[in-house]
């Protein structure tokens, strides 16, 4: 009787360059592909609402991918901690291949392999979402690092990303193939039409991914010295492919070595290091498991944060702000479930700066509604740009979005792409004043540095 080997899907949701899938079609044996949809664990962040969205979307191309090399994909619903177990009794699989992850939830898989690896069943897990993983280079004195530039030199230097590996010709299924639930089942969908368009924006799934990445490549990098004016399309959109990884980040960099060549070598470095940054993001994430809940420096947590104005709040999450840079990013967010990078910046600056509003609300709004909302990209952002994080801004320079816009978006087209009624009457006024909002800003820093001296009695 064969002993099949299950494939766990998490975070790489691809055929290619999938080093878990390789390990399980190397043992031989027949293969049983399975994503399990856990929001039943304490140590899993449940996916937002465009996440939800993409994931769905990203199934059902996967599901027809492995339809076509002669297997099929298994759903299965749960805490993992109990459904792994039962699907290796139930097709008395002899191993169980992943690839890693590195939050909190990897405490399931430390779990999981010592548990399966006690009942004889192999249990063997890979480096596949990352370059590399989180703890395997260090500051000289041996410390994790904190500040990105020395960060990505150390990896450069120590480095150098293996090839990716090809999509298997086929995938050999067991003999009876188990059960799986409906997909639609799962009600990943949004049940108002908030994501109707997301279609126009997006193709989730590995031929999407490639797709955006060869488009890219052909048209994009030659651009990418201006990836900082949103109304230019000089940047990947990436992101979600990579969080839900559809395409490896070696495949990102070696593809994107090979189209450069030396006349776009520094646009690629460039490009390559913003890929960095996500790397970083992981390394922050593995040292920090609660890192969307806790400030990275403790003096944050006495941060006089305002009482939260729910006017204001739902006018920056509605776009209607009446500061433009922010309105139209919001705006973008909410239609296309993306922001450009820069304006992501000047958007959370504004509600955590101008607003006074914690930023992990602000994070939040971010986690439900990007479709690329990454548990370790997505607060280490927030916490850059409010001066809680590594390698953070400094408090005090307050982003000016009004200086923003007139630097990045000085022919306001990003602006008039994503809101109908600029420079109309029908614009709102801003809802609060910059230079007071600003003035206000600095000094909750202030006493936050300095905080009052005791009282003697
Ligand atoms: C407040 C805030 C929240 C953010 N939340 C997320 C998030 O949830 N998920 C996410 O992937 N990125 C997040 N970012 C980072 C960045 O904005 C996006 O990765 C980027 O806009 C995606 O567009 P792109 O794929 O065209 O980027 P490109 O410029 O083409 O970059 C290539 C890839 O590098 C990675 N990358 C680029 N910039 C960053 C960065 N600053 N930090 C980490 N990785 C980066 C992404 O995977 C991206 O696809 C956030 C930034 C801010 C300021």
């Amino acid at each position: 009787m064969s002993s099949p080997s299950i494939v766990w899907l998490r975070d790489d949701l691809r055929v290619s360059d999938n080093p878990a899938l390789c390990a399980a079609l190397d043992r031989g044996e027949p293969v049983i592909v399975v994503y399990v949809l856990d929001h039943d664990s304490p140590e899993i962040r449940p996916l937002g609402a465009a996440s939800r969205w993409w994931l769905h979307h990203s199934l059902t191309a996967l599901g027809a991918e492995t339809e076509s090399l002669g297997s099929r994909l298994i759903l299965r619903r749960g805490a993992a901690r109990a459904v792994i177990p039962a699907l290796v009794a139930e097709t008395n699989a002899g191993a169980v291949f992943w690839n890693r992850r590195y939050g909190a939830n990897r405490a399931i898989d430390a779990d999981l392999k010592s548990s399966l690896t006690e009942s004889g069943v192999t249990a063997q897990s890979f480096t596949a979402n990352l370059l590399h993983d989180p703890w395997s280079h260090q500051t000289q004195g041996g410390q994790p690092f904190k500040v990105f530039t020395p960060f990505w030199k150390a990896y450069l230097n120590q480095h150098s990303p293996r090839l990716p590996w090809d999509a298997p010709a086929s995938i050999p299924a067991p003999a009876t193939r188990p059960a799986s639930d409906d997909l639609a089942d799962w009600a990943l969908l949004p049940t108002r039409d908030w994501a109707d368009t997301f279609p126009t924006h997006w193709t989730p799934g590995e031929a999407g991914a490639h797709e955006r990445l060869n488009d890219f490549l052909a048209n994009g990098l030659e651009l990418y010295h201006r990836r900082d004016e949103p109304g230019v399309p000089s940047t990947s959109h990436l992101s979600p492919h990579l969080r839900f990884g559809e395409i490896s980040p070696y495949q990102v960099w070696h593809q994107t070595k090979l189209a450069a060549g030396p006349a776009l070598d520094k646009n690629a470095d460039r490009f390559l290091s913003e890929v960095g940054w996500r790397e970083f993001s992981y390394h922050q994430l593995f040292m920090n498991p609660d890192i969307s809940t806790r400030n990275l420096k403790p003096e944050w947590d006495a941060f006089p944060w305002k009482p939260v104005s729910q006017a204001r709040l739902r006018a920056w999450k509605q776009g209607r702000t009446g500061i433009g840079l922010v309105d139209a990013g919001m705006r973008e967010l909410w239609v296309s479930g993306t922001m450009h990078n820069r304006v992501r910046m000047v958007a959370a600056s504004f509600l955590i700066k101008n607003l006074g509003i914690d930023w992990r609300i602000g994070e939040q709004w971010f986690w439900d509604t990007l479709v690329d909302a990454d548990e370790a990209s997505n607060p280490a952002s927030w916490q850059w740009v409010a001066g809680s994080g590594y390698d953070a801004a400094p408090y005090f320079r307050v982003f000016n979005p009004e200086l923003q816009a007139e630097k990045f978006d000085g022919d306001a087209v990003y602006r008039r792409t994503w809101i109908p009624e600029w420079g109309t009457s029908s614009y709102p006024q801003p809802i609060i004043n910059l230079a007071t909002s600003r003035t206000e800003a600095l000094a909750a820093y202030e006493a936050m540095r300095e905080p009052a001296a005791p009282q003697h009695p």
